[in-house]
């Protein structure tokens, strides 16, 4: 027998990651309805989703009263200001969407019976002691900093999840996402790799904060939707690391980008900013075991298919 299509809500649907998971949950058959308050959400990212009777979009700051009419099955909160220039830009909307945002979106999850996952981050792990950085481990957050306003309301986010899951008996999802990239992300959003591409297809600078030596950990957006997706049909509460485990320096990755798109930019030094992690590399161990997960998409095949999309002038 033909199953019935999952009605899915998504907050932050125009954004980078929402419109990602909102195309792959409708490719599958699914139902989504879309959510967005357009603070850094772009209508350009759903607007060929519309052409699916499938998708549905309620223009809506998630922090207030959130009503959807109908069933639903899943709620997925990714809704947020997600790169470091973005919670500067709007620290008081950052802290907002993840507090009194999950908020909204436990209590129509726990009103229409449905399950709930949480966009959550590896800033939980803050300026971490430890690399990998494993599920277990409790992080080392600065929380009057500037990034304190993302960070804490992701850790806020997630105590407020588990409460639910305990008090109210709800099925939850936490994912803990580390550094993502592909199409999408806005070339002003002032992320690595954004920053990185349009400088050298414009044949400016490459700004790299400090000496460069920090690393990141970079996953291509559709091994991240993937795990995203895997995660919401297994049955694991605590937060799971999605994230891909090849660490490079900063310096690695303006000098790949530089090499890939064939730029005679230089490379300059700029301060870097306040609380800047020095390493951060997912332990994806619970992922691999609880998901069978692990990315598939090299990052020189990933940063290529990135750059091609800023090429279309996108
Ligand atoms: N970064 C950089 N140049 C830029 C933008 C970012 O060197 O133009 C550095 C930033 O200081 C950090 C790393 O790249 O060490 C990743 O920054 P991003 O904003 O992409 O994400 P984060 O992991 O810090 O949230």
């Amino acid at each position: 027998m033909k199953r019935r299509p999952r009605r899915v809500l998504i907050t932050g649907a125009a954004g980078f990651l929402g419109s990602h998971l909102a195309e792959t949950l409708l490719a599958r058959g699914e139902e989504v309805v879309g959510m967005d308050n357009f603070i850094t959400g772009r209508v350009e990212n759903i607007d060929h989703l519309f052409k699916s009777d499938r998708f549905t979009f309620i223009k809506q700051d998630v922090t207030n009263f959130i009503h959807v009419p109908g069933p639903l099955d899943a709620v997925l909160h990714f809704a947020s200001p997600a790169s470091p220039i973005d919670y500067a830009l709007y620290p008081i909307p950052t802290l907002k969407v993840g507090a009194l945002g999950t908020h909204k979106a436990l209590g129509l999850a726990k009103e229409k019976g449905a399950v709930f996952m949480l966009a959550s981050t590896s800033e939980t792990y803050g300026d971490p002691l430890v690399n990998p950085q494993p599920e277990s481990y409790w992080g080392n957050v600065n929380p009057i900093g500037p990034r304190g306003v993302y960070d804490e309301a992701k850790r806020f986010a997630e105590a407020m999840t588990m409460a639910y899951h305990r008090y109210h008996g709800m099925p939850v999802r936490i994912v803990r996402i580390f550094n993502t990239y592909g199409p999408r992300m806005r070339r002003e959003d002032g992320r690595a790799v954004p920053n990185f591409i349009t400088q050298a297809l414009a044949g400016k600078p490459l700004t790299v904060y400090g000496d460069g030596s920090q690393t990141r950990s970079l996953c291509y957006v559709s091994d991240l939707v993937d795990g995203i997706l895997r995660l919401l049909d297994s049955k694991s509460t605590g937060p799971v690391n999605i994230g891909n485990p090849h660490e490079l320096t900063i310096l690695q990755i303006a000098e790949a980008i530089k090499r890939l798109t064939k730029s005679k930019s230089r490379i300059v030094r700029k301060p870097l900013p306040t609380d800047d992690p020095k390493v951060r590399r997912p332990d994806i161990t619970l992922a691999k075991k609880l998901l069978g997960w692990s990315p598939k998409v090299p990052v020189e095949v990933g940063l290529r298919r990135t750059i091609a999309y800023f090429k279309a002038g996108c």
